[in-house]
């Protein structure tokens, strides 16, 4: 019996995620001639294809909708030579260059240089009942299951912009939405936030936690939610049909651990106003390394300054090897070598 040959494939630049960082990456790598190889990963196009209207990202006075962002973003990476490979990257070896990446299809990618642009995921509350209800009235996307609470009661965990975000576009489709939140202020963007409570379909509870999901286990579906009052501890059930969390996301960093620096949180750490990391060759960019800014706008920016900076380094290297090429080469000429 044969034993099956891992494919291996070398390539200049290795760009890892599909949003906002890792597209703008292969936009200015591929227009550098290095031609680029994106391996997408498990949600591709990232955060923003389970978003609906951008009103922030600059270039559209009209409200445009995430996922048509990041469709016009990969075209135009695609458009100047970036090759795109739906897999996920599943073990990376940094320790030497080139860097050894191995996908899940077994394809294995030696890369000159690595942009990690992996970006960060849904964060849960950590309950034991979020977990077994999880796909049965406990989502952390409205976008993607908004539709199934029409004329339903519904609450949303949070106070930042996602969590207005979600309530808001839950109102489309449910007859009540209670936004839950540990504070007595939200800290989403003060406009956001004049739209949500302008809403007759809102209500609000404050220095609320939600300590429990409550529901049926046969057919599997929510309930209600216990919540806890954090000044006076006392609890009370609250009827609803779905439970969205929305209390931020955490950066899409484990593939590294132990080869990147990192910070407590997840978060890669890059030299300041730079993305190279201490790994030379590898760059990071986008929300796995952000947790300030944390917008499309931002993400995309550093996905250029990884591009160019890994563009930069390329090139030094090639003029390092030709000039000793050069060097050996005149060296023979005249017999020293
Ligand atoms: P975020 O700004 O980090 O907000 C997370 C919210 O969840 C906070 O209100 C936090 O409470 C709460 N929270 C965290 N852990 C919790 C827990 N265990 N239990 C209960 N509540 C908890 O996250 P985000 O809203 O996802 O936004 C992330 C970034 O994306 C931000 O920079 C945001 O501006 C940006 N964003 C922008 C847009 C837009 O511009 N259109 C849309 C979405 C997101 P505390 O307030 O008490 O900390």
């Amino acid at each position: 019996m044969s034993v099956p040959q891992t494919a291996e494939r070398s390539v200049r630049v290795l760009i890892v995620g599909s949003g906002p960082a890792g597209y703008t990456a292969a936009i200015y790598a591929a227009r550098a001639l290095l031609e680029p190889v994106l391996i997408s990963g498990m949600e591709p196009g990232g955060q923003l294809t389970i978003t609906t209207d951008v009103e922030n990202y600059p270039g559209f006075a009209d409200v445009i909708q995430g996922p048509w962002l990041m469709d016009q973003m990969r075209a135009q990476a695609e458009h100047v030579g970036t090759e795109f490979v739906n897999d996920v990257v599943v073990e990376a070896d940094l320790s030497h260059r080139p860097f050894r990446l191995t996908c899940d299809s077994g394809q294995v990618y030696l890369a000159e240089t690595l942009i990690v642009a992996t970006g960060a995921q849904a964060k849960w509350l950590g309950l034991e009942s979020e977990q077994r209800f999880r796909g049965f009235g406990v989502s952390a996307c409205a976008t993607c299951d908004g539709f199934f609470y029409r004329g339903k009661r519904v609450a949303v965990v949070g106070g930042g912009n996602t969590a207005v975000e979600e309530a808001l576009f839950l109102t489309s489709f449910a007859a009540r939405v209670t936004l839950i939140h540990r504070k007595g202020e939200l800290r989403a963007e003060k406009i956001l936030q004049e739209r949500l409570f302008a809403n007759p379909k809102v209500e609000a509870v404050w220095h609320s936690e939600v300590a429990e999901v409550l529901g049926e286990a046969t057919p599997p579906g929510v309930t209600a939610v216990r919540l806890r009052d954090l000044r006076s501890h006392e609890t009370r059930d609250l009827p609803v049909d779905g439970l969205f969390v929305a209390i931020g996301h955490a950066p899409a960093s484990t593939l590294f651990k132990g080869q990147l620096a990192m910070d407590s949180s997840g978060y890669l750490k890059v030299h300041p106003g730079k993305t190279a990391t201490a790994i030379k060759g590898v760059f990071a960019a986008g929300d796995v390394t952000d947790d300030v800014y944390r917008q499309a706008v931002t993400a995309a920016g550093m996905g250029c300054m990884a591009a160019l900076e890994a563009v930069r380094l390329l090139a030094e290297e090639d003029h390092a090897r030709a000039h000793d090429r050069l060097s050996r080469h005149e060296a023979e000429k005249i017999g020293v070598w």
